[in-house]
């Protein structure tokens, strides 16, 4: 069996970031909804001062709900192959990190801490396959500097349906042989990608 790297995506794959913003948004005195189908982009239509209370506030990751089968499906993965947890830290690195780690350890106390790669740009990261819910963060790694073209263990990238990237492939002109939008969670994911196991590296 070939391990695999694999880079999974937390916010948005792993936890419900959208939900868990938007209550720490009105928490901080935030007023309003973005509009819908929401976007990643949905921050920028928010008040920036509440926006910014939001992410100094530990508890936007800590009470971080996970999807259904996202913790089933990181373990199944981690359990094979090399899996790493990447994460854009955002604005006030010093507090999410330390936060993001903790929620990891709650959630996943058999997934190894120095696993968790706190990064923004996904074209620095080389792997055999990444899992985020943002398309333009797959096609930044897809045509990164050591990834442009690669293909291992069949598709490369994988994003679970959200509002905002479920026609990611059409908008965004994703390589379809490349990245697919999976109507399921990580568990889901990760069964295609053991699956996957059998196509030479
Ligand atoms: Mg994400």
């Amino acid at each position: 069996m070939c391990r695999l790297t694999i880079l999974v995506d937390m916010d948005g794959v792993l936890g419900d970031f959208v939900t868990s913003f938007l209550s720490a948004y009105h928490k901080a005195g935030g007023m309003g909804e973005p509009s819908r189908p929401i976007q990643w982009t949905f921050i920028d239509e928010l008040d920036p001062i509440a926006v910014d209370e939001a992410w100094r506030d530990p508890g936007l990751w800590l009470h971080e709900h996970p999807y259904p089968g996202a913790f089933a499906g990181l373990r199944a993965l981690h359990e094979r192959h090399s899996v790493y947890v990447v994460t854009d830290p955002g604005p006030h690195p010093m507090i999410a990190i330390p936060a993001k780690l903790r929620w990891l350890g709650t959630h996943a106390p058999w997934f190894p801490q120095r696993r968790l790669w706190p990064i923004s740009d996904r074209s620095k990261i080389m792997a055999d396959i990444l899992v985020d819910d943002r398309a333009e963060n797959v096609r930044e790694w897809l045509s990164g500097p050591t990834n442009n073209g690669r293909i291992a263990g069949g598709l490369s990238a994988y994003l679970p349906s959200r509002e905002w990237n479920h026609d990611a492939p059409r908008i965004h002109g994703l390589p379809t042989g490349l990245a697919v939008v999976v109507d399921g969670e990580l568990d889901t994911i990760a069964r295609m990608i053991l699956k996957d196991e059998t196509v030479p590296v």
